[in-house]
């Protein structure tokens, strides 16, 4: 195998070239805006060490790549009871989809899709009030991010996301009927709204993922982030669910738990070896980024990272 400055280097040189780019997020204009000429990738292996090229070190909004740094923290507060209101499987419909609320009692089929997640914000705003949750997921990627200049919540876009998240508190609403939210509906938003406001960059992102990559130990201070089984767990339903219904085509063309976010943002884990964040806005019809994917598959090819790959 080539060295991972070079396949990096290579895959972000051919991206660059690619005109057809896919369409960036435009129902709130901090997302419209972005150039969808962009491009970054980083990949942080099981020493720490990190790998970046094109727009890495630019800082983009993560939106629902925060569903995982949400789940981690309410696996750690609330255990396997959080699994009584949320399901592990996957939805096959689209991120902000409703109907399978109804005829699965409000319960959400997975914390990846926006009624799970919004589920998990109502878990830590019980457990941390909704100022301590917002504060306790930023001190998160902060701690793991390697280093945290310019990592913030971006208040514009928070505010941005309220204003226009009908369909979110309708989720969130529904779900209040049949008691799977627990906390006035402002608060579990506004968390949610904050979460998805986070804003960093590849290299920040691929650092926050490196828990994961690891089974649960922080890689730079040895510290339990979480256990192995909540970590498999993660990942697993990284896999499953990460893209929504574009997750069966991103598990079969990359073999890697990923997750991703209408910013354009792709986390994605080689167990044991690699935690790799790529960005590019342009997303396909799924809401998941159309470059994104396609770097990841360059680089699996080229690494043998595949989690399917000893065949
Ligand atoms: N803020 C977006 C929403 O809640 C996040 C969706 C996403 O990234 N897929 O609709």
């Amino acid at each position: 195998m080539a060295d991972l400055d070079s396949i990096i280097a290579e895959i972000v040189h051919e991206m660059q070239r690619i005109t057809e780019r896919g369409h960036v997020a435009d129902y709130i204009p901090p997302l419209a805006c972005v150039d969808p000429g962009k491009f970054g990738m980083a990949v942080i292996d099981a020493s720490g060490q990190a790998y970046v090229a094109g727009d890495a070190d630019e800082a983009f909004s993560i939106q629902s790549l925060s569903k995982v740094f949400g789940l981690t923290l309410a696996l750690t507060l609330e255990g396997s009871e959080l699994w009584s209101r949320v399901r592990q499987e996957p939805s096959g419909s689209a991120f902000n989809s409703i109907v399978q609320l109804e005829s699965e009692h409000g319960i959400p089929r997975n914390p990846f899709i926006n009624a799970g997640a919004i589920v998990i914000s109502d878990i830590l705003v019980s457990r941390l009030g909704r100022l301590g949750a917002r504060q306790a997921l930023l001190d998160f990627a902060l701690s793991q991010s390697g280093n945290p200049e310019g990592l913030h919540i971006d208040e514009n876009m928070a505010a941005q996301e309220r204003d226009t998240g009908f369909r979110n508190a309708a989720l969130a609403n529904y779900m209040r009927t049949f008691g799977n939210i627990r906390n006035p509906i402002e608060d579990t938003l506004d968390l949610y709204f904050h979460q998805c406001a986070l804003t960093m960059s590849c290299r920040q992102l691929a650092g926050i993922g490196g828990y994961l990559m690891t089974g649960g130990v922080d890689l730079r201070s040895g510290r339990m982030i979480t256990s192995v089984p909540d970590a498999r767990t993660i990942m697993a339903l990284m896999m499953m669910c990460g893209h929504y219904d574009g997750s069966g085509a991103f598990a079969i063309r990359v073999g890697l738990p990923g997750k991703s976010g209408v910013g354009g943002g792709i986390l994605a884990i080689a167990p044991g070896l690699a935690s790799v964040a790529v960005w590019s806005p342009g997303l396909n019809s799924q809401g998941n980024s159309l470059l994104g994917t396609l770097a990841l598959e360059r680089l699996v090819q080229k690494t043998g990272w595949s989690v399917f790959n000893p065949f």
